[in-house]
């Protein structure tokens, strides 16, 4: 006969059924109550009934597997020897809580009950055991309220209009009796009145219900273990599992447990606590507890806790007693469990205990959340103990907590209570409270007044690039996470909000709306470019510590686990330094014609124009002399910087209209130097006007029509790398060329490129001059014929905001009028801007590298579109075998660590794929 199968795994008296790695079948609590049992930690006896049982619950009807009512009895028999006490018992009863737990955690979003088996015929004996009327009392009123609600009401699907729900009509019974006897906490309640009351919720159950509340054990008891099921479905649930990707199918697991008391007098008490400070990372036991109380008095917030120990007394606790001073025996034994579940956990606990009269026991043990500087802190520290590797401390600390570490943070706390005002996509992490300016003039005015300022735009242009730059933080309207604001925002490590579509931004009114709120210019406002969430009003901010030496020290182990090269896309020699100080190996795009935006940009702007206003070569070749040592000096700066790192320079890319100069003043001058009339220069400003600029006369195109642009620029990179190698600085440029679709192409500018080397090297009398040639991949057709574009070039780089443009015809600027919705109806799962679309657009990389490498194995492969700083992102790069990422250098770090994390997950992977092959062997 076959066996049946498990449903009921027991734990207690130092014996369990189940572990730790259990947690799919048992759930994360009842996996680690039977870790902990096996350790010989005390833990009351209980047993988990398995998420399987959920499952089979909701697939047939909910109705349970029928072997599972014997094996309910069976380990109950075992709770009830280990306990010494029995479930209904008129004697010696036993009480039971029934907890739910799923696989992963999810607090506070499914139901409880405790106290179970409290009736009629066990009460007089539970008091005569507890020797405290007022203690049994309390707990049947609490049974009553919890059972009522949980099982009686929300699991019987009964949706009560708002203050009518059983819970809260019992509460309001409570409240009329302490009116009545003067009572002012539910402290001053005595046996007597309690037993009164439990009798006046009995009847009141029985008149909103219809039912009366149930006084056999075991029909509480199942009437339990239903409800926690069936709580698996709550709404709560279900929305919380929804937002935290949780998958339906998982289900929960049920722990039945003893019942121990906290509350059985003052030498009993509970207590919640974390192995390691959950805020800082310090390494103290941190906690607190209450003498005389239940677990929910702790984390309710009705009493003030008390101190754990003297250790982490704080101000707010000063005059309360420690456990370690009230019960320095009980602590000892604490502080012993603390030390072995932090050593067989690797990992900080996050801990519940309840002492019974002087008698400790272990109610959970798990990890425990933190935030982002205790993350750091805790990996940085465990690895130093040599309590956990390299590869493990790597995966201790998510993308999104270092990143709290990186820029400043609007204060949590503040920020809990404000409500959001809109809310857009998250472009710029961090935080920033600011007034508001509306124009980017009047950023610049306003910063130099002193003011911090927050730029509200229906959406940026190139012009507004020095409002930017004043401002603290960035908001428009519209736009998406590669859009011009998006871009140069997070360059800049600046906060940004793009695309907030629910703000109506009128820059003519200088008012800003949603919905019934109407801010002016001066208002403040606060954003939280982590999240994209805008509020009204000044939130505090907190500041981050660049120079902390344990994200140095984190960082540094990551580097060491990780295979992918992380480089940055940096426009400056200052950009290019702070991307070193944030551990960027290289600048994977220097996007050139950046270095005609901002401060000290009039002159070679000026210059540029002129040379884009030129009609004809010879004028357009004397433009470009005059343009070209500005090119060269900026350059020079930027390889020196980075050197001996590579840097890759990318020829200019943006259609020339962009840099078409509007302003009055500006065209007089351009005429000016020119000698042309005004006339004449917008002529040819408009002449220049494209339909769909994005895909018009852009990128590589410039250089096939106008090669004497490209030749200047390769110029002015090799006399730039010729000179700084004659001063003993080693610089490494790699000349990109954007935009491309045909390896002619390439092999045109490619033609071009080698006859200024030659020539760069007959005029400086070199021997050598080494450099690489290669091409952007971000036109769909670039990837597809990828195995002739690498005949021409030396790497590969993917620029894949335009391969997302291109490959899904979104416009990158425009994505804001529909992308939310195509989100909301699921039709895209993520931003394609965001997070690479690997089923469509990685798929092209996945091509264009195996085509590329196919005729040139060592062709160096790398990404710089905005993609390369999103974790998701990097670990499909490190899977499709790219040599680097490149992303902003504020996102360097995140790079170097999501570059680790997925290197420690593919060894793992291959380990596993590895075992069985072992065993087969044998
Ligand atoms: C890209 O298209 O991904 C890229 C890096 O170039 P840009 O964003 O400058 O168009
Ligand atoms: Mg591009």
């Amino acid at each position: 006969m076959a066996k049946a199968r498990k449903y009921v795994y027991f734990f207690g008296d130092g014996k369990a059924d189940g572990r730790a790695d259990m947690k799919e079948l048992l759930g994360g609590k009842g996996a680690n109550l039977a870790e902990m049992t096996n350790l010989g930690i005390p833990v009351p006896a209980g047993f988990t009934i398995t998420t399987e049982v959920c499952t089979h619950y909701y697939k047939h009807g909910r109705r349970y597997p029928g072997e599972l009512k014997g094996q309910v009895d069976k380990a109950l028999a075992r709770v009830e020897k280990v306990m010494g006490a029995r479930f209904g018992d008129a004697e010696n009863p036993l009480l039971l809580s029934c907890r739910s737990g799923a696989r992963a955690s999810m607090p506070g979003m499914m139901e409880t009950v405790l106290n179970i088996g409290l009736t009629t015929r066990t009460i007089p004996g539970m008091v005569r055991l507890a020797k405290n009327p007022r203690f049994v009392w309390d707990a049947y009123r609490r049974l009553i309220t919890m059972y009522t609600d949980v099982v009686m009401e929300k699991a019987a699907g009964i949706e009560p209009a708002e203050g009518k729900g059983i819970r809260h009509q019992l509460e309001h019974e409570m409240a009329k009796m302490k009116e009545r006897v003067g009572a002012k906490n539910d402290t001053d309640l005595t046996a007597e009145h309690l037993k009164e009351l439990t009798a006046t919720y009995k009847k009141k159950v029985q008149e909103v219900l219809g039912k009366a509340f149930p006084d056999d054990p075991q029909e509480q008891l199942w009437g339990a273990i239903g409800a926690v099921f069936q709580s698996w479905n709550g709404k709560r649930a279900v929305s919380y599992r929804r937002i935290e990707a949780i998958p339906d199918a998982w289900g929960t697991a049920t722990n039945v447990q003893a019942m121990v008391f906290g509350n059985m007098g003052n030498n009993s008490a509970t207590g919640v606590a974390f192995t390691r400070n959950p805020a800082t990372g310090e390494n103290k036991f941190f906690g607190e507890w209450l003498p005389n109380a239940q677990g929910e008095d702790v984390v309710a917030g009705i009493r003030t806790p008390n101190p754990l120990n003297e250790d982490t007394r704080s101000e707010h606790s000063a005059g309360l007693q420690s456990l370690q001073n009230a019960m320095p025996k009980v602590y000892t034994q604490l502080v012993r469990i603390r030390n072995r579940l932090e050593k067989h956990y690797r990992d900080m606990q996050d801990i519940e205990f309840t002492i019974q009269d002087g008698r400790l026991w272990m109610l959970q043990t798990r990890n425990g959340k933190r935030n982002g500087p205790a993350a750091v802190r805790m990996a940085v520290e465990m690895l130093r103990e040599r309590l956990i590797s390299k590869e493990m401390a790597v995966t201790r600390v998510t993308p999104a907590q270092l990143d709290e570490l990186l820029h400043p943070i609007l204060d949590p706390q503040a920020e809990r209570k404000a409500a959001v005002l809109a809310k857009g996509l998250p472009a710029g992490p961090g935080g920033a409270a600011g007034r508001i300016v509306f124009t980017a003039a009047d950023a610049v005015a306003w910063a130099e007044r002193g003011e911090v300022v927050i730029l509200c735009r229906e959406e940026t242009n190139p012009e507004d690039v020095e409002g930017m730059r004043a401002a603290k933080a960035i908001l428009t309207a519209r736009g998406g996470m590669t859009s011009h604001a998006a871009l140069v925002a997070r360059g800049w490590g600046k906060c940004c909000i793009v695309g907030a579509g629910a703000l109506k931004v009128s820059a003519g009114a200088k008012t800003i709306s949603a919905d019934a709120t109407v801010l002016r210019e001066g208002d403040w406002i606060s954003l939280n470019g982590t999240k994209g969430a805008v509020y009204a009003g000044k939130l505090p901010t907190v500041d981050p510590d660049p120079e902390n030496p344990r994200l140095v020290e984190f960082l540094k182990a990551c580097d060491r686990v990780r295979q992918l090269g992380v480089r940055a896309n940096a426009d400056t020699p200052e950009d290019a330094r702070v991307a070193r100080t944030f551990g960027a190996e290289g600048i994977g795009l220097v996007r050139t014609e950046h270095m005609f935006y901002g401060e000290g940009a009039e002159v070679p702007l000026f210059k540029l124009r002129k040379m884009i206003l030129s009609s004809t070569e010879a004028e357009r070749r004397a433009a470009l002399g005059e343009l070209f040592p500005h090119v060269k000096a900026d350059l020079k700066g930027t390889l020196k910087a980075m050197a001996p790192y590579p840097v890759t320079i990318r020829l200019l890319d943006p259609p020339l209209h962009e840099f078409v100069p509007r302003d009055e003043g500006v065209q007089r001058e351009l005429a000016r130097s020119l000698g042309i009339d005004v006339a004449e220069i917008r002529k040819r400003g408009e002449d220049l006007h494209e339909t769909n600029p994005m895909m018009g006369h852009r990128g590589v195109r410039l250089g096939i029509t106008y090669p004497e642009v490209t030749e200047m620029q390769v110029r002015a990179i090799l006399e730039a790398t010729a000179e700084l190698h004659k001063e003993g600085v080693k610089a490494h440029p790699e000349i990109m060329i954007p935009v491309t679709c045909s390896v002619a192409e390439i092999r045109d500018q490619a033609g071009i490129i080698a006859r200024v080397k030659t020539e760069v090297m007959s005029k400086l009398g070199l021997k050598k001059l080494d450099f690489l040639v290669g091409t952007m991949i971000e036109i769909p057709r670039a990837a597809l014929t990828a195995g002739e574009m690498a005949e021409a070039a030396e790497f590969f780089s993917f620029g894949t905001n335009d391969l997302t443009q291109m490959g899904f015809g979104f416009s990158r600027d425009d994505i804001g009028a529909f992308m939310p919705d195509y989100l909301k109806k699921e039709i895209l799962p993520a931003d394609p801007f965001q997070t690479i679309d690997q089923a469509g657009i990685g798929e092209l990389i996945r091509i264009g590298i195996e085509r590329g490498r196919a005729t040139r194995p060592k062709l160096k492969v790398g990404i710089c579109g905005e993609h390369g700083g999103d974790p998701a992102s990097i670990h499909f790069c490190h899977k499709v075998g790219m040599d680097y990422v490149s992303c902003s250098p504020f996102r360097v770090p995140i790079a170097r660590l999501a570059a680790a994390q997925v290197a420690v997950k593919d060894l793992a992977a291959k380990k596993t794929a590895a075992k069985p092959k072992k065993k087969k062997k044998k």
